[in-house]
C-alpha cells in the first residue's frame, strides 16, 4: 500500500510500504477514504532532522472498516468511522475522566512508527475505544466537516472549553489557521458575545468572521496587544485561545488576557520555558490551561451540529488532493497558499 513519509525538513514522499494488517485482537483495519494535512505537521516539515526520519505521517482520517480483531465489538466490517488524532482504550481512569489523550494504553498517531492517516490504510489499535461510527455514506457532502472531528474542530473546541468560554466571556483567538478559526466557531457555539480574532491573512479572517468573530486584529506583537486592549476597555479578554504554539503567540496571549482570565493553549508549544512569574501571570491571577485536545471526548457532542447542518467546520478545507499531491500540499500549507488540504487516497 502507499503511505506518506517525511524524510526531513521539506522532504515529504509518498512511497510503497508494507500493508497494514490486524496484529492484535483489539485492532481494526481501516481503508482510508478521507485524510488531511495538519498545521502541526508543519512543525517537523520546517525543522525535522534527517536522522529522525523517515516518519509515517497523518493523524486525521475517516475510513471504512475492512477487518476487525476478535475482541472488537463496537465497529464491524463495512462501517464508516472517524478516528481521533490519538488512540485510546476508553476504559482506563483517564479515559473515564474524558482525558483520552492521557490514556494509559493509547498514544498519538504521530508516536506510532508504522501507521499514519496519510495513507491508503491504517491499523487502528484499541478500535473499540478509538473509532466512532459515522451515520452517513463515504461520499457524503458532509465529509469535510466530519473529518474536522478527528482533530481541528475538537481541538478548537477544547481550547474554548478549557478556557471556560460561556455567554459572559469575552474571547481572543490567536492564530488564523484551521484550529484558530474553529476555536472561533467553538467560542460562538458556547455563546461568547465578543470574539476577537488575531490574524493577518484576509481570506482566513473573513472565514473567521463567518464563523463568529466580532473583531479582527492584524497587528503583530505589541501592536496587536494594544489593538485588543482598545477593543476591551483596556482590560483584555476573559479567555485567550492560543492556536499557534510559538513564543510570540504566548507573549501576545499574556499581553491580551484580562485579570482573572485564562490562557488556553492548543497550539503545540515550540518552547519549554516561558514567562509565568509575577509580571506575566501571577500579578493578576491569570491561569494557564490547555494541552493536546482529547477530541474523542467531543465527537459525539459536536457531530449532531454537523449532521443537521447547523455548523460547517469543513469550510477550513480549501484544497483537495490524492496521495500523489500530498508533498505539494505540505508545501502549499507551509507557504500559506492553502489553509488546509484534504486528501482522498
Ligand atoms: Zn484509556
Amino acid at each position: 500500500m502507499r503511505a506518506t513519509l517525511m524524510y526531513g525538513a521539506g522532504d515529504v514522499r509518498v512511497e510503497d510500504v508494507p500493508d497494514s494488517v490486524i496484529k492484535q485482537p483489539t485492532d481494526a483495519l481501516v481503508r482510508v477514504t478521507a485524510s488531511c494535512i495538519c498545521g502541526s505537521d508543519l512543525w517537523p516539515y520546517g525543522s525535522m532532522a534527517p536522522a529522525d526520519g523517515p516518519a509515517r505521517m497523518g493523524h486525521e482520517f475517516i475510513g471504512i472498516v475492512e477487518a476487525t480483531g476478535s475482541e472488537v465489538t463496537t465497529v464491524k466490517t463495512g462501517d464508516l468511522v472517524v478516528s481521533p488524532f490519538a488512540f485510546s482504550d476508553g476504559t482506563c481512569a483517564f479515559c473515564h475522566e474524558g482525558l483520552y489523550t492521557s490514556c494509559e494504553h493509547g498514544t498519538f498517531w504521530d508516536m506510532e512508527p508504522y501507521e499514519g492517516g496519510q495513507a491508503e490504510a491504517v491499523r487502528v489499535p484499541l478500535a473499540d475505544g478509538t473509532l466512532v461510527k459515522l451515520p452517513v455514506a463515504a461520499d457524503s457532502a458532509l465529509m469535510p466537516s466530519l473529518l474536522t472531528l478527528s482533530d481541528v474542530f475538537g481541538t478548537g473546541y477544547h481550547a474554548a472549553v478549557a478556557g471556560g468560554v460561556n455567554e459572559r466571556t469575552s474571547v481572543t483567538v490567536i492564530g488564523d489557521g484551521a484550529v484558530g478559526l474553529l476555536a472561533v466557531l467553538s467560542a460562538k457555539r458556547l455563546g461568547a458575545e465578543q470574539i476577537i480574532l488575531i490574524g493577518r491573512h484576509k481570506v482566513r479572517t473573513d472565514l473567521g468572521r463567518e464563523f463568529g468573530a466580532t473583531d479582527i486584529v492584524s497587528g503583530r506583537g505589541e501592536e496587536g496587544i494594544a489593538a485588543v486592549r482598545e477593543l476591551t476597555g483596556g482590560h483584555g479578554t476573559h479567555a485567550v485561545l492560543e492556536a499557534v504554539g510559538n513564543m510570540p503567540a504566548y507573549e501576545q496571549a499574556v499581553g491580551v488576557v484580562r485579570p482573572g482570565g485564562v490562557i488556553s493553549r492548543v497550539g503545540v508549544p515550540q518552547y519549554e520555558d516561558a514567562p509565568i512569574g509575577f509580571g506575566s501571570l501571577f500579578a493578576h491571577n491569570i491561569r494557564l490551561a490547555g494541552g493536546p485536545a482529547p477530541v474523542r471526548a467531543y465527537i459525539e457532542e459536536l457531530m449532531p451540529d454537523i449532521l443537521n447542518g447547523t455548523l460547517e467546520p469543513g469550510k477550513v478545507f480549501d484544497a483537495t488532493t490524492d496521495l500523489d499531491g500530498v508533498p505539494a500540499g505540505y508545501q502549499d500549507m507551509a507557504e500559506r497558499t492553502s489553509l488546509k488540504v484534504l486528501i482522498k487516497p
